[in-house]
C-alpha cells in the first residue's frame, strides 16, 4: 500500500532530472526572444523534482491501476482483450510515431497506404463500401453517422423526424441521434429479448429518419429479425444503423452490410485490440453503403494513378469532424492486428469469443439468474434475482470479486434487466481463467447465503472502499490523503464541500 503524494508536494526548489551545461553555446549564438505572451517569468508553481522521483512516482501510481494486463477483466460491451505488444512496436516505428499531419501528401505515402487498406480491411469485413477513420470513439463514430442520416435525408428534400432504437440498445444510440436533432422511438424488446419486426413496423412511417440497432444486442444476443426488419425501413424511404461497437461477436462469421446495414460504426479499442480507458485515444470507424459515401467527412484517403492523396473535394460532405485524420497510433495497432490474425484468424478470434462467453454462460447458470437462457454471442447477462432472500445485490458481488482480483462485469447494464450483471470474458482468456472466476462466483454466492455482511461491506483488499461514483466522476477532488497509511473510508467523496446539484448519473 502506498501514500503517493502529488508531484506538487515532493520534491524541493531548484532540483532537476537533468543539468544542461550553461556554456554550451558559443557567445556569438544569439538565442531569439520568445515572444511576450510565451514566456514565463518563473517556475513557481512547478513540480521541481529529480529523475528518480518522477520514475518513482509514475511507477507507483501505475501499480495501483487494474488493468487488462495484469488482471481478468470481464467488462460487459467493452470487450477487454488482449492487446498484442507487437501493435505498439509498429506503432512505435520511427515512421509511424513522428510522421505528422501537415506533412505534404508525398512524403505521408506510407502512411496514407496504411490508412487505405485499413478502410478496405474493414469495409471487407463489415460487408459495407466506403470507410471513414476520423472518429475518435465509438460515440462520436455515432454523431457522424447519424449526421449523414440527415444528410442523405436532406438530400431528398426531408430531413425526417424520429430515429427508432430498441430498448435493448446501448445508451449512446439515443444521445447520438437526439444530437443530430432527431426524436427517439423506442422499439420494446420481447420476452426473448429481441426486436420483433411488428413492433417496429407498429411505429414505421413516413418520418422515420433511420432505425439504429445495437446487433448482438446489449443482452448479448444476435437480432434474428434484422434482414426483415431492414427490408421494412427501406420500404419506407428510411435507413438501417447498425451499432457494430461488437463486431468481435461477429468478424468473419457474419458481416452488417450483408443484413441490410446502410451505415455502422466499429470500435477499433475494442474488436481490433488497441487500448481503450484512461480516456485515452480511441477511434470508432463509420463504414457506409455506396448511398451514404458521398457524406463521409473529409479529408478523405484517395488512391490515383501518383499514389494517395487526401482530398476535401467532397461538396455533399458532412465536413471535418475532428483535427487531422484520426487518431493515427491506433489505426497503425488495428492495422497490425488485422494483418496478424489474416481473415481465417479474425473468424477464429470471434468463434472463441463466443465459445467462452456460453462456457461462463453454462458454468455460472447453476449459480446466478440468467436474464435471457438461450446460447449468446460475446456476452451473457445475469441478474441478482436468485439472491434477493439474501438481501444481496449485484452492486455487492462486483465490489467482492475485486477482493479475488476480478475486475467487475458491467453492472445495472442493460437497463432492460434489473440488477444486470453484464460478463464478457473475450477470446483472450484461457479455460484456466475462466474457471477460476466461475469459481470466485461460486464462493461470492455461498458467502451471501452465509455471510451477507462480508459482502455489503467488501471489497476488503482495495486501498479505499465504496466511493460515490458519480460524484467521483463529475466533481472530483485529485488531492486526497488519507489520515491512516491504509485508508479504508470513501475520501474522495468525504472531501466534497457542497452537496452535487445535479441529478445522478445514469452509468451506462
Ligand atoms: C462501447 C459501445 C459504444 C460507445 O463506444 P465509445 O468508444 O465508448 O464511445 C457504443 N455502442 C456499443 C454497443 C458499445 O458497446
Amino acid at each position: 500500500m502506498y501514500d503517493e503524494p502529488l508531484l506538487f508536494e515532493i520534491g524541493s526548489p531548484g532540483r532537476r532530472a537533468v543539468a544542461l551545461p550553461s556554456d554550451d553555446l558559443p557567445p556569438e549564438v544569439e538565442l531569439p526572444a520568445f515572444e511576450p505572451e510565451l514566456a514565463r517569468p518563473s517556475l513557481e508553481g512547478l513540480p521541481e523534482l529529480s529523475e528518480l522521483e518522477v520514475v518513482r512516482h509514475f511507477t507507483r501510481l501505475s501499480q495501483w491501476n487494474f488493468s487488462i494486463a495484469t488482471n481478468f477483466y470481464p467488462l460487459g460491451s467493452c470487450t477487454m482483450k488482449y492487446n498484442p505488444i507487437v501493435n505498439e512496436w509498429a506503432a512505435r516505428l520511427t515512421g509511424h510515431q513522428n510522421v505528422h499531419p501537415m506533412w505534404p501528401d508525398q512524403l505521408t505515402q506510407g502512411a496514407l497506404a496504411l490508412m487505405f487498406e485499413l478502410e478496405q480491411m474493414l469495409a471487407e469485413v463489415s460487408g459495407m463500401d466506403a470507410v471513414t477513420l476520423t472518429p475518435a470513439a465509438g460515440a462520436q463514430g455515432e454523431f457522424v453517422g447519424i449526421k449523414m442520416v440527415r444528410a442523405y435525408h436532406e438530400q431528398n428534400g426531408n430531413p425526417r423526424k424520429t430515429v427508432l432504437i430498441p430498448a435493448s440498445a446501448h445508451g449512446t444510440n439515443p444521445a447520438s441521434s437526439v444530437l443530430c436533432g432527431y426524436r427517439c422511438v423506442e422499439v420494446p424488446v420481447g420476452g426473448d429479448g429481441l426486436m420483433h419486426i411488428a413492433d417496429v413496423e407498429a411505429r414505421l412511417d413516413d418520418d422515420v429518419a433511420a432505425v439504429m440497432v445495437t446487433n448482438p444486442n446489449t443482452l448479448g444476443l444476435f437480432e434474428r429479425d434484422i434482414r426483415a426488419i431492414a427490408d421494412a425501413v427501406h420500404a419506407r424511404g428510411g435507413l438501417v444503423y447498425i451499432d457494430g461497437a461488437n463486431m468481435n461477436a461477429l468478424c468473419g462469421v457474419t458481416r452488417p452490410g450483408d443484413v441490410g446495414a446502410d451505415v455502422l460504426h466499429i470500435n477499433l479499442h475494442k474488436t481490433f485490440s488497441t487500448p481503450h480507458g484512461g480516456g485515452g485515444p480511441g477511434a470508432g470507424p463509420v463504414c457506409v453503403k455506396k448511398n451514404l459515401a458521398p457524406f463521409l467527412p473529409v479529408p478523405r484517403v484517395l488512391q490515383t494513378d501518383n499514389g494517395f492523396k487526401l482530398s476535401e473535394d467532397a461538396p455533399l460532405s458532412i465536413g471535418r469532424v475532428r483535427t487531422f485524420h484520426g487518431n493515427f497510433g491506433m489505426l497503425v495497432r488495428a492495422y497490425t492486428y488485422m494483418l496478424g490474425l489474416g481473415g481465417d484468424g479474425i473468424a477464429r478470434m470471434t468463434e472463441r469469443a463466443v465459445l467462452n462467453a456460453n462456457y461462463l454462460r453454462r458454468k455460472l447458470e447453476p449459480l446466478l439468474t440468467l436474464a435471457q437462457t438461450a446460447p449468446c454471442m460475446h456476452e451473457c447477462v445475469f441478474t441478482d434475482q436468485g439472491l434477493a432472500d439474501t438481501g444481496v445485490k449485484t452492486m455487492d458481488v462486483a465490489k467482492r470479486l475485486l477482493d479475488f482480483g476480478f475486475h467487475a462485469p458491467t453492472i445495472y447494464f442493460p437497463l432492460v434487466v434489473s440488477g444486470a450483471m453484464m460478463i464478457e470474458p473475450t477470446e483472450s482468456e484461457s479455460r484456466e481463467t475462466l474457471d477460476a472466476f466461475a469459481g470466485a462466483i461460486a464462493r461470492i454466492v455461498a458467502e451471501a447465503r452465509k455471510d451477507p455482511e462480508l459482502l455489503k461491506t467488501a471489497p476488503h483488499t482495495t486501498r479505499v472502499r465504496r466511493l460515490d461514483e458519480t460524484r467521483a466522476a463529475r466533481r472530483p477532488v485529485l488531492r486526497w490523503r488519507p489520515a491512516a497509511p491504509v485508508a479504508t473510508e470513501p475520501v474522495v467523496a468525504l472531501e466534497l464541500k457542497e452537496p452535487d446539484p445535479e441529478p445522478a448519473l445514469d452509468r451506462s
